[in-house]
Order: structure tokens, then C-alpha cells, then sequence
């Protein structure tokens, strides 16, 4: 078992329910709830989280080696490598995976390999290591075919390695997109050397998942204890997001299509703002280290209306949901749980209890799941 740096080992503490325990007060979303098990729906969880062995320990031995970049995503993956619980979970494609499912009534997941993934691994390591996860979770869809889809793993620092992936997985393996852990080394993919991974997404008609990973270098976050869903996660994501957009890549690729998690990492309440200040580094000189100014072709919310989907992973609340389906249109806004970072039947029971129509609750739960990333019939 490797060692951690601060001595202890990793994958040996305690159960779940003590060394992942998230939920401390009852506030805005109580623990338990009756949950319809004869809905009219299909519910298919489209962000749901796994990893496995060797790719743990390339994270571990790599942030182990001190010679790493001081990088927090990287971090990140050695503090969850400590939960044996967590791993049981994130590293399970069958049994204990699906009993969770039946649990809370999912019907089917969509796999994307955890953050921080195979971007953080030592150069050169991480192309393999994507390999490795996509052969696994093609495999995981083959041997249930009415309950798992997955997003394909790819390591952005290699360009090429990625384009070749991308391709494999989704003509050779058919799964059905990519997934990107946000930042990599502090590095994003609004970068014009990564365009060609753009390229290939939008050739091959996948979407690409942008999840969210620690901030690089981010003592700010970390001393507050906000690396995570309190800010860092949010933050990151947000910022590549309108990174992309604002670098043109959606005026090049229109038919590219982005997922981001979490209502959206908070952008849907911001779009009245996003336009009106546009300007701020629309058509702007001197930005990304002088080059050319990019001028869009459209306002900021046009992409969030053409390009960008989103999810409802880790909020299940009412209003919230309500109101991304008011400004992205129903037909951009899709269930996911989580799983296995926040689960809840009470959570699946606020989806039951939602006051929006029939239909548009099919196309959240099922409908806009099973035509963003042509997922098969069936369960
Ligand atoms: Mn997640």
C-alpha cells in the first residue's frame, strides 16, 4: 500500500459513512424521502463518477515522487485515495454499484472517470492510462448494456494521443463523449494548441463534459477549506467555460457541444450580466499574451442556448432546477446525482416531486440524456 506524505497509508481507513461524511447539518436538503418506484420516467444519472487501481496509484506514486508541480487537483486525488470507503465505491462497475442504483431507483448511469483523472499523472503516463480507463468502461457497458454508458478519458497535455482517443472511443468502443477534469496544470483547453482536440469532439459528435478539479495552485482555497464545491470546483470550471467561449472555439467548431455539471457551475444567473458586459474582453487587445483579439459572433448567451448543456448533479432543489429550465430551456437541462460524492433518496424524491409538466419532466430525467449523448433503449 503506498505511502502518503504524511506518513499514514493510503486506502485503509475506515468505512464510508466516517471517512467521507459530507453532510453534517440538515439545512436546505434533509436526508431521506420516498422515492417513486413507479414513475413514468427512466432516470439516467448522468454524472456519476469511477476510477480504478493502476490509475490511483500513477496519482499517488507521482505525487509521492516531489516531483510533481505544487498542483492542488493533484493533491486532491491523494486525499480521496485515503478513503476506503469512497474508493470501494469509485472503484466498483458492477455489484455494490448497481445495488446503490436499485437503492435509489436509477436506471442508468453515465461513468466519467473522476477528477482529477488522467491530466494530472506523470507526462507521458496519462495518454496509456486513458487507454486503460476506456477499454474498462466500454467493457463495464458491455457486460450491462441496460444500465451503464460512459464518457471517454483523455490527457489534453498530449494533443495528438488525445485526438487518436477520442476517435477509438467513440468509433471502436462507443461510448458516448469525453469527459476533461477542468484545468490541467493550471492549463486550459481554450488554448488554441489544444484546438484540435475541439476538432475531433465536434467531428466525432462528442460531448464534451467539462467536470470540475481542485484549482491549480490555489492556497487561497485551501486555507479556507474551499478547494471543493464551496468555491474552487465552481470557480474552475466557470472560468474555462468562459474561457472557451470568449477564445471563439464555438464560432470555429458551432456544432461543438459542452456539458457543465452543477447547474452550470452557478453561469445560467448570470447570463443577463454576461452580455451586458461583454465587452470586457470581447474584441479586446493585449489579452491571453497579445494575440490577436478574438471578436465573437454572437452575444455570450447564445452559446449557453447552442453549445452548452447542463446538469443538475449535487442540487436537487426546486427553485434552482426550475429556474435554469426558465433560462436554458427544458430541453438543456438534465438530471444527474453524483454519485458516489452525494447521494441521497431524498435528493431522487425532490426530482419525483418537482412541479414542472409530465413531459418536461421526461426530458429531464431521461429524454434530453438519451438524445445529448445517444444513449441506446431501454433502461
Ligand atoms: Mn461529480
Amino acid at each position: 500500500m503506498p505511502k502518503l506524505p504524511d506518513g499514514s497509508e493510503a486506502g485503509l481507513k475506515g468505512h464510508f459513512a466516517e471517512d467521507y461524511s459530507l453532510r453534517t447539518r440538515e439545512g436546505l436538503a434533509p436526508r431521506a424521502g420516498h422515492i417513486d418506484r413507479n414513475a413514468p420516467y427512466k432516470r439516467i444519472a448522468t454524472e456519476e463518477a469511477w476510477t480504478f487501481p493502476a490509475l490511483v496509484k500513477a496519482q499517488l506514486d507521482y505525487l509521492q515522487s516531489g516531483e510533481a508541480p505544487g498542483d492542488d487537483s493533484l493533491r486532491m486525488a491523494g486525499l480521496f485515495a485515503r478513503m476506503k470507503g469512497l474508493q470501494d465505491m469509485l472503484q466498483d462497475l458492477g455489484d455494490l454499484r448497481l445495488s446503490h442504483m436499485d437503492e435509489f431507483g436509477i436506471d442508468r448511469q453515465l461513468l466519467l472517470l473522476t477528477a482529477p483523472g488522467v491530466q494530472v499523472v506523470r507526462p507521458g503516463e496519462g495518454t496509456p492510462l486513458s487507454r486503460e480507463a476506456n477499454d474498462i468502461a466500454a467493457d463495464a457497458c458491455r457486460r450491462h448494456p441496460d444500465r451503464f454508458s460512459a464518457l471517454a478519458a483523455f490527457d489534453p497535455r498530449d494533443v495528438t494521443g488525445s485526438v487518436r482517443e477520442i476517435e477509438r472511443a467513440m468509433t471502436d468502443l462507443k461510448l458516448n463523449g469525453a469527459v476533461l477534469n477542468s484545468h490541467f496544470q493550471g492549463r486550459y483547453i481554450d488554448e488554441r494548441e489544444y484546438w484540435p482536440i475541439l476538432e475531433a469532439l465536434e467531428a466525432h459528435d462528442a460531448p464534451l463534459y467539462i467536470h470540475p478539479t481542485a484549482p491549480f495552485n490555489a492556497p487561497h482555497y485551501e486555507t479556507r477549506g474551499f478547494f471543493g464545491a464551496l468555491g474552487g470546483f465552481p470557480h474552475d470550471v466557470w472560468l474555462h467555460t468562459m474561457g472557451l467561449i470568449f477564445s471563439g472555439a464555438f464560432d470555429r467548431f458551432p456544432r461543438l457541444k459542452l456539458v457543465i455539471g452543477h447547474l452550470g457551475e452557478c453561469m445560467p444567473l448570470h447570463l443577463y450580466r454576461f452580455d451586458w458586459m461583454q465587452g470586457n474582453a470581447d474584441n479586446r487587445a493585449g489579452l491571453r499574451g497579445g494575440q490577436e483579439p478574438v471578436k465573437l459572433q454572437h452575444p455570450v448567451s447564445h452559446y449557453f442556448h447552442h453549445n452548452i448543456w447542463i446538469t443538475t448533479s449535487g442540487v436537487g432543489w426546486e427553485p434552482a432546477i426550475k429556474f435554469c429550465m426558465e433560462v436554458m430551456g427544458p430541453e438543456r437541462v438534465l438530471y444527474a446525482m453524483d454519485y458516489p460524492y452525494q447521494q441521497s433518496s431524498d435528493e431522487v424524491a425532490v426530482y419525483d416531486r418537482l412541479r414542472i409538466t409530465p413531459e418536461e419532466k421526461k426530458m429531464l430525467m431521461e429524454d434530453n440524456a438519451r438524445a445529448l449523448f445517444r444513449l441506446p433503449g431501454g433502461r
